[in-house]
């Protein structure tokens, strides 16, 4: 769960990559990072530090990086552990220059390369994924960076969108064969800018152009020509991660082409014909939850009302690495509306449930003040097996969906009653419907069927993989 960002040919380029990435602060919150390239055949900058993008840039900080292009990065830890010497974008000196790479995204075969890159004598500076690509890109035979940057794809599986930033130069922009995470393309002015997300082109009024495409390298700043498309070698076989819908991208953004709110709406809206119920409001749980929300009210009829008041002074909770401050994080976060749910039946949606804590304390929340029924309607099927692909969920065991059924769970948030989004109902909203009958194809969705797109290795390293995300 990270944010990238790049701007290329624009005077401001270090300021506008700190609005872009407080535009993709949602994607992680733990460090931000910013890399700048000196003008005049100068050398590459690097500030990062860990905690949000406003306290770690300040117009002292900024100054420090000048230049016409510069490369973002904000944080949260899927691989690796939460230290200031993860935090991204990192900056090598090789062979080949200086490089510079922020990347959003989870490798499968991480530890694998890295074992065989340590016996080989190479020295990591990080507990990253990310190394991996920078040591492979060392030791490549090829002369230019996009070669070394191709041959280093060859060896890695999983997952990445990554935006490189060279010494002399050139932007790269690359997305992993299956594209499961965003990566965007934008023009400013006579520049052109790169993002995970679409709404940090809205903040800083630049133009969106289209996506990088699944297994797609993009490369700025080649003398010949200032945008140069390249395929990394083998097969493509899309599939945008369709968790980014249902929670994790801001609804403001278009995603995989699609409007994350619309996606949002259409998700309630299938909820409210599958699973209705009598009920006084429909109150969502802020503000991942408000689309879908609004979607239910519409199709059901029953009035939307801001029945949940969500503080913004608190982080995204979850995000939290340590159990404790999470346990505390939903009453500190959320607080009911004693005047629209007293004496209601009360429909609350959220997007998702993962352990299913913050549900059981919102339900006992609404309960006291004054909630006749709590009815909890999820907009996304059942959260049954974690993610090995950049989202942080937690491993099987406090997955609540992976052990237990739907009416257990219910009884455990105490809610009067739970229904969930079938996967159909969640393909058809994103729209695969039309272009492919609702299968999912286009999508991975393993988090909730398990069915895992790129092989995650032998259950040994499966394990490791998931003790080492919970570090
Ligand atoms: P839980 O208490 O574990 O069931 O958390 C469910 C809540 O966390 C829902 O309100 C979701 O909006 C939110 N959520 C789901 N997945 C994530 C995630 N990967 N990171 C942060 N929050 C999440």
């Amino acid at each position: 769960m990270c944010g990238v960002f790049g701007i290329y040919g624009h005077d401001e380029a270090a300021n506008i990559a700190y609005l872009g990435m407080h535009a993709l602060q949602h994607r992680g919150q733990e460090s931000a990072g910013l890399v700048s390239l000196e003008p005049d055949g100068g050398k590459l900058r690097r500030h990062v530090a860990m905690g949000l993008v406003s306290d770690v840039f300040d117009r002292e900080v900024l100054a420090k990086l000048p230049g016409r292009m510069a490369i973002g990065h904000v944080r949260y830890s899927t691989a690796g552990s939460s230290e200031l010497r993860n935090a991204q974008p990192f900056l090598f000196e090789y062979a080949g220059g200086q490089i510079s790479i922020a990347h959003n995204g989870n490798l499968v075969n991480a530890e694998e390369l890295r074992i065989e890159l340590e016996t080989q004598g190479s020295i990591f500076q990080t507990s990253s994924d990310t190394e991996v690509i920078v040591h492979l890109m060392a030791k490549a035979k090829e002369p230019d960076v996009l070669g070394k940057l191709m041959s280093a794809l060859r060896r890695v599986r999983g997952a990445y969108s990554l935006i490189l930033l060279t010494g002399d130069g050139k932007m790269i922009a690359a997305r992993d064969p299956n594209g499961f995470r965003p990566l965007v393309m934008g023009r400013l002015k006579d520049g052109y800018v790169l993002s995970s997300e679409t709404c940090s082109f809205d903040l800083v009024e630049a133009e969106f152009i289209r996506e990088i495409e699944p297994g797609e390298i993009v490369v700025l700043g080649n003398t010949t020509s200032p945008v140069t498309s390249h395929r990394i070698p083998g097969d493509t076989n899309p599939r945008f991660c369709v968790f980014e819908h249902v929670y994790f991208a801001r609804p403001d953004s278009l995603v995989n082409g699609k409007s994350v709110y619309r996606a949002r709406e259409r998700m309630g809206r299938r909820l409210a014909e599958e699973s209705p119920v009598p009920g006084d409001v429909v109150v969502p749980v802020p503000d991942s939850g408000v689309p879908a929300a609004i979607g239910y009210s519409k199709e059901s009829g029953v009035p939307f009302e801001m029945g949940l008041i969500r503080s913004h002074y608190v982080g995204r909770t979850f995000i939290e690495p340590q159990e404790s401050i999470r346990h505390f994080g939903v009453r500190l976060k959320l607080s009911p509306v004693r005047s629209v749910v007293d004496g209601k039946r009360v429909i609350v949606v959220d997007d998702s449930l993962v352990r299913g804590t913050t549900s059981r304390k919102i339900v006992k929340m609404l309960r006291g003040a004054g909630a006749r029924e709590v009815h909890l309607r999820i907009s996304a099927p059942p959260t049954t097996h974690p993610c090995f692909y950049g989202i942080d969920t937690p491993n099987r065991a406090e997955l609540v969906a992976a052990s237990h059924t739907v009416d257990e769970i219910a009884r455990y948030v105490t809610c009067d009653s739970l229904k969930y989004l079938s996967h159909e109902g969640m393909m058809h909203a994103v729209g695969t419907m039309e272009d492919t009958a609702g299968d999912g194809a286009g999508y991975c969705s393993a988090c909730f069927t398990g069915r895992y797109p790129v092989a995650l290795g032998s259950p040994d390293l499966v394990q490791l993989r998931a003790r080492n995300r919970m570090a």
